[in-house]
């Protein structure tokens, strides 16, 4: 790409002061309507690009077309997807970028509140970025790399792809989802209307990686329902439900099974809301594992210790409801090498060592794998995400712009 004055960071600066947190509260699609003022600004600088077909759709999906410009008629479509909104656990109005230039590998100091210092030793991926521009918010706020970063990078390969057209590629597909920080990001999708083969998310961490394996991902709701009476004639009688629901929590290990015990490839059971009276308590779990198998294990385990509390209160019940989230891409993308293989040569193209890694999350590509478009990560440099301290470096995202591209020449070259 040589020569080519690369257009994502202005992009960045522009996205990340636009606020789109999403909302786990809300039951509308999208989640926020102010997400739909980034998608608005999305598509309207794809028709500048001259794509004529951008649009965004009344859930908030920005969808747009790269049409093809090779001869062959057997290179599949393939989509770059990545997500218009910011986490809830941070704020993301009044985003402030700052980009501090050639970095000399102090620790990074906010302006807007200085506590709020980025420690070199806190945040090893810094160590290979000496040198390099680095762009975080201003303190009180997230920076929103995540997944703007993406969106920049999708924006200005495609501004490349169609001022180059000596490069050829493949039809190509662009999609922009909202709320895929509240886990609801494919759910108006239209995957038909896609009209694509084999996609890519461009939500990831370091230079160079490609995740190819998330987390299978099922939520557990328990109710619980105790005995109540009035608490000056209770004796004998009451079987107060936030007492059992605390015996539950109790009963769970405190050195394993837990996100803050656990790492790379174990799984967990995560507590993440409780509610109750006397009467009555709900408690919600999220249950994390790699494999299927795990999965149900813990979730037989969390049953089995509410069984065993609740022999202590015999007036007292419990619904367990398991209600499936999503499930490990690695399962689809087995069955589809190539879309791994092309994108870890189109790393390998921009000089880069390619680094296959699993997530230990989801992402919209868990879900579209499985409704049939087989959907590894590719890094967008984003880091610290949901966090004040969330940093990308201007190199890293020309790097992910440049990987981006040689994806479709890849693609082009081996179909
Ligand atoms: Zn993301």
């Amino acid at each position: 790409m040589k020569n080519y004055q690369f257009t994502a960071v202005d992009r960045f600066l522009r996205y990340v002061q636009i606020n789109t947190q999403s909302d786990p509260q809300s039951t509308t699609n999208p989640s926020t309507e102010k997400q739909k003022d980034l998608s608005r600004v999305l598509v309207q600088e794809l028709l500048d690009m001259g794509i004529a077909d951008a649009e965004l759709d009344a859930w908030g999906y920005v969808y747009a077309t790269i049409p093809a410009n090779t001869a062959k008629l057997t290179v599949p479509t393939i989509c770059f997807c990545s997500h218009v909104d910011t986490s809830p656990d941070v704020t993301g109005a009044g985003v402030k970028p700052i980009i501090h230039r050639q970095w000399k590998g102090a620790d990074i100091v906010l302006p807007d509140d200085p506590t709020q210092l980025i420690r070199v030793a806190d945040h090893p991926d810094l160590a290979s970025q000496i040198g390099n521009d680095i762009i975080t918010a201003s303190g009180t706020t997230l920076l929103g790399a995540d997944n703007k970063a993406g969106l920049a990078e999708i924006m200005d390969a495609a501004n490349y792809l169609l001022t180059h057209p000596d490069i050829k590629h493949g039809r190509i597909r662009l999609l922009f989802t909202p709320d895929e920080e509240v886990g609801r990001g494919t759910e108006k999708v239209d995957i038909k209307k896609l009209d694509a083969d084999f996609g890519y998310t461009i939500d990831g961490e370091a230079l160079g990686t490609l995740e190819d394996e998330t987390f299978s991902a099922d939520a557990v709701k328990i109710t619980i329902q105790g005995v109540s009476t009035h608490p000056g004639f209770a004796k004998g009688k009451l079987e107060n439900a936030m007492k059992i629901a605390a015996d539950l929590l109790a009963a769970l290990p405190k050195n394993a099974l837990s996100p803050e015990t656990t790492e790379e490839k174990e799984g967990f059971v995560h507590p993440t809301r409780m509610e109750g009276n006397q009467d009555k308590a709900v408690l919600e779990f999220i249950i994390r594992d790699f494999t299927e198998v795990g999965l149900q294990e813990k979730e037989t385990y969390l049953q089995n210790q509410l069984t065993d509390v609740l022999t202590t209160y015999p007036g007292s019940s419990a619904q367990f409801v398991v209600k499936e989230q999503y499930r490990n891409m690695k399962d689809v993308l087995d069955l589809h090498p190539t879309v791994v293989e092309n994108a870890l040569e189109a790393i390998r193209r921009v000089g880069l060592s390619a680094k296959r890694r699993s997530i230990r999350g989801g992402t919209d590509g868990s879900r579209l794998s499985f409704m049939g478009l087989p959907c590894p990560n590719i890094f967008a440099g984003e880091h610290a995400f949901h966090s004040r301290q969330e940093w990308v470096s201007v190199q890293d995202m020309e790097q992910a712009v440049a990987v981006i591209v040689n994806v479709t020449q890849v693609w082009e070259e081996r179909s």
